[in-house]
């Protein structure tokens, strides 16, 4: 009987583990729903569509290559389900598991539901290192480490269906009312592209990965790049993990002891393999975290309804400080940016600006080619304070400034009406003095703000803030709730016997 293969984001034949099980079953005929309603949603934005819809194109040829093309639908998956229901015996339907946001988690239910009515299994696999359902946070890594173990799975030949199954076509937007989201310096999406940023990063691009994955400016070519590809799943993690440990033997064959410089990369990135799960874990885990404080005590911290002229500002890139600026127009320009300079995004919108998270982090996840909620939620949380068990990390716009891009030239690159500032001025333009500013051919409040506060008083009051909420008994047991739900264990052991407050649970490292 046919075997349904509904492809979400998982877009590629390769380690594809439904694709190639459900063909030992039968005739597979492989699905991609573009579901309106999805794209209506405040997350989604028309530079992820446009990103998969190159990965949709080359899964199209990728699949007829195998001897069955994609067929596409674009409707309700339900409705669309349905519809294939009713036309032809199918035996059963795969997928991988989709840890994605609340929209499409309550699609899924409603999907089981149906064919659960229908009596039609539903083999969901898992594609990333995460559990669905209670885990064991214990033997969590273990359980990771041994599914990026197993051996890749191959790509299956397909039988070419009868006739009677419409391929369907690959529209220019899945829903009329996507708002037109220009992104020039977009990244391509696809498989082969993806392959190629792969190998570039692991045989190129990566040797100085650990030491320029923070500067705005070289994070473009030293980091993977590859998050929108894992996002769209034009990539397995397995594979990348896979790929990563084989560059590691080859280089430790190569480099002898000590270490190199890309054996310290190589681990650098392996790592961050890992938080990938370890975050999108934290997800699958707790989804109210998509909405609400994952620590109950900071609750009403901040106003859910934020400060428009705050948020208008912050959002193009108007806030004063110029690298900030700088990440926010770079990022509307190119769809992504690096780790660091997201927390600093984050955290000046979250503490000097006293944003709620919630409508910056909506922002960024438009902006994001790479918008992963499983990642992004929990780090949107992470550093804006109300996870309540991690370290406080205020940025200091001036110093990561200085930090990152000492000579100014990111800025530059992206703020235009500061080309002329001198460096000694460029992190803080508005202590320029004003002859300065005329023979530098611009006037701070005139073609460029001066800061929207000041930095050190909001930080100040931010800090109290926090601190005051994560107080008390209550708050207290919150945290060893969520350590105990959401804690990384180092080598697979609890931490227990460490201070809650001496700990960063997030793993972060940065
Ligand atoms: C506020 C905020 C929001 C974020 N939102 C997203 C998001 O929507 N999608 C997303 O993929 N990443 C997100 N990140 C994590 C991180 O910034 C990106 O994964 C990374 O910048 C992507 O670029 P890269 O692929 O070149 O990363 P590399 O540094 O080359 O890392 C390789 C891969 O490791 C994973 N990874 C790296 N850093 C992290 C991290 N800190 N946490 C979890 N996984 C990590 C990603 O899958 C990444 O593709 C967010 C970070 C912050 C602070």
């Amino acid at each position: 009987m046919l075997q349904i293969v509904w492809f979400k984001r998982d877009l590629r034949t390769a380690d594809h583990g439904p694709l190639t099980l459900a063909a030992r079953h039968g005739p597979v005929l492989p699905l991609y729903i573009i579901e309106p309603e999805l794209w209506q949603q405040p997350d989604m934005s028309g530079r992820q569509w446009a990103f998969l819809r190159e990965a949709l194109q080359e899964l199209r040829v990728d699949l007829a290559d195998l001897g069955q093309p994609l067929v596409l639908r674009r409707g309700d998956a339900l409705t669309v389900l349905r519809e294939l229901l009713a036309t032809r015996p199918i035996g059963a339907v795969w997928s991988h598991v989709e840890t994605g946001n609340a929209w499409t988690f309550a699609r899924d239910r409603r999907v089981a539901e149906l064919l659960r009515r229908h009596g039609i299994p539903w083999h969901e696999l898992r594609q990333h290192g995460i559990v669905r359902g209670r885990i064991d946070r214990d033997r969590w890594s273990q359980q990771w480490e041994a599914l990026m173990a197993q051996p890749l799975f191959e790509a299956p030949r397909l039988a070419r269906l009868a006739r009677g199954i419409d391929a369907g076509a690959l529209p220019d937007v899945p829903v009329d009312t996507l708002p037109v989201d220009p992104c020039p310096g977009r990244q391509h999406g696809g498989r082969s592209v993806a392959e190629q940023a792969l190998y570039s990063f692991l045989q190129v691009r990566g040797e100085r990965y650990h030491q320029e994955m923070s500067g705005p400016a070289t994070a473009f070519a030293s980091c993977s790049r590859l998050s929108a590809h894992l996002a769209c799943g034009a990539l397995s993690l397995r594979e990348v993990v896979q790929a990563t440990r084989r560059q590691r033997d080859k280089v430790a064959q190569r480099n002898g002891a000590p270490p190199g410089t890309w054996a310290r990369a190589l681990s650098a990135f392996e790592g961050r393999l890992h938080w990938h799960c370890h975050f999108m874990q934290k997800f699958e885990s707790e989804p109210r975290i998509e909405f609400e404080n994952l620590q109950r005590a900071t609750v009403g911290l901040r106003d859910t309804a934020p400060d428009a002229t705050r948020l208008g500002a912050w959002m193009r890139g108007e806030t004063g400080w110029p690298l900030v600026d700088a990440c926010m127009r770079a990022l509307d320009h190119t769809g992504w940016i690096n780790f660091r300079m997201r927390a600093m995004l984050t955290s000046v919108a979250s503490y000097q600006l006293w944003l709620h998270w919630r409508e910056p982090g909506l922002h960024l996840a438009r902006r994001f080619t790479d918008y992963e909620p499983g990642i992004h939620w929990p780090q949107l949380q992470m550093q804006s304070g109300t996870t309540g068990i991690n370290t406080l990390r205020i940025y200091n716009p001036a110093k990561q400034s200085l930090d990152h891009d000492p000579h100014g030239r990111f800025i530059r690159t992206w703020v235009p009406q500061l080309t002329n500032v001198p460096d000694r001025w460029i992190h803080t333009p508005w202590r320029m003095p004003v002859d300065l500013q005329r023979r530098c051919g611009m006037r701070i409040d005139r073609d460029y703000p001066s800061p929207l506060v000041d930095h050190e008083a909001a930080a100040r009051l931010a800090r109290r803030y926090i601190q005051e909420a994560r107080r008390g008994d209550a708050a207290r047991d919150e945290s060893r709730r969520i350590q105990q739900r959401h804690g990384s264990r180092r080598r697979g052991r609890r931490q227990s016997a460490v201070p809650s407050h001496q700990r960063n649970l997030f793993d972060d490292g940065r």
